[in-house]
């Protein structure tokens, strides 16, 4: 199971446990944790919220199991997914 798509939903608390795990895919801004460009289909950085777009290249497959790590990791549970 390779995870397809990574976002983030409101009410990020800032605690830096995804980018601790997961530094490929998550950066903490001052109000909250998006997703980097490069980890982006699109290119761009933000929440991924509402365009949900696609983990670039292999990184859902290649960063699974340190992308699950920060969404377990996440204390308030923001941290959504679709996996294939
Ligand atoms: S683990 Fe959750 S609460 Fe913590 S910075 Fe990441 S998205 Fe925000």
């Amino acid at each position: 199971m390779a995870i397809v798509k990574v976002w983030i939903e409101e009410g990020c608390t800032v605690c830096n446990e995804c980018e601790s795990a997961a530094p490929e895919v998550f950066k903490i801004l001052d109000e909250t944790s998006v997703i980097l460009a490069e980890a982006r289909q699109d290119g761009v950085e933000g929440l991924n919220e509402t365009e949900k777009s696609p983990l670039a290249g292999d990184l859902g497959s290649e960063l699974e199991d340190e992308i699950n790590e920060a969404i377990e990791a996440c204390p308030v549970e923001v941290i959504k997914f679709e996996a294939d």
